[in-house]
């Protein structure tokens, strides 16, 4: 089996790399930014893609994910795609800052387009999840929940509104994209995300944030590590 998890940040993916001492394919995706690391386990393949960086920092946000997922299944052909990172969640719907999510859906809850349903339905993306997801959560013990993506790290009121009447609970900047060119390619996604912030509980998402990305990012290399095993069949 090949797996490649697309992380958007160094940070959440270096706890992850350390763990499965996967190694850089310096270049691999040149011109690209992304940056790939791999090993193999037991005849399986292992890939950890990186959005990569520019202007000196990680590139966060859908384009980046889109991209790094395009070049990573044109290239590396995985039987399953895993978007792992962090996430806000909301206080309200019982999440805690360190949780982690599997999810059962994603959707994008900033891209407002007036239209007839066709444009509605289609701006809202809604895309497939693995359909091993539920069994995969519930062998392990995650909760799960829905992903709903934007371009921006904070919420305006919009936001909240559409991620309400799509009982959106976990908030990312790139599960949809990566969930939407994957849906192109009809290869099976997954997302694992942990929970960095309460988006109903301050409003000062960025200090609290960078506060728990250590945390939560070593909470996603132990979940990434299960779902793994998990997969692999191994204990
Ligand atoms: N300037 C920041 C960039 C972080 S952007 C820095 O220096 O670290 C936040 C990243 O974490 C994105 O990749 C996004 O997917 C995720 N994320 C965590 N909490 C989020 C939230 N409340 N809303 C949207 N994305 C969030």
């Amino acid at each position: 089996m090949k797996i490649c998890f697309i992380v958007a940040m160094q940070a959440e993916a270096q706890p992850f790399i350390d763990r499965f001492g996967v190694s850089e394919a310096p270049g691999f995706f040149m011109p690209l930014p992304c940056k790939m690391y791999q090993t193999d386990i037991d005849g399986n393949k292992l890939y950890v893609v990186l959005n990569g960086q520019q202007q000196g920092s990680d590139l966060v946000g859908c384009e980046a994910a889109s991209v790094a997922t395009m070049a990573a299944i044109q290239q590396l052909h995985p039987d399953l795609v895993i978007n792992s990172g962090t996430c806000g969640a909301f206080k309200k719907n019982g999440a805690a800052i360190g949780d982690v999510y599997i999810s059962n859906g994603v959707m994008f809850h900033d891209r407002r387009v007036p239209g007839d349903d066709a444009w509605g339905t289609q701006s809202l993306g809604n895309y497939p999840i693995f359909d091993r997801a539920a069994e995969i959560a519930n062998a392990i013990g995650f909760k799960m929940g829905k992903v709903t993506t934007g371009s921006s790290l904070d919420m305006q009121p919009c936001d909240l509104q559409i991620i309400e009447e799509n009982h959106g609970e976990l908030k990312d900047m790139e599960g949809a994209a990566v969930a939407f060119v994957c849906s192109l390619f009809k290869t099976p996604i997954m997302l694992i995300k942990s929970v960095t912030d309460l988006c109903d509980e301050s409003a000062e998402t960025f200090e609290i944030f960078k506060k728990n990305l250590a945390m939560a990012s070593h909470a996603i290399a132990d979940a990434n590590e299960k779902v793994i095993n998990y997969l692999l069949k191994k204990s």
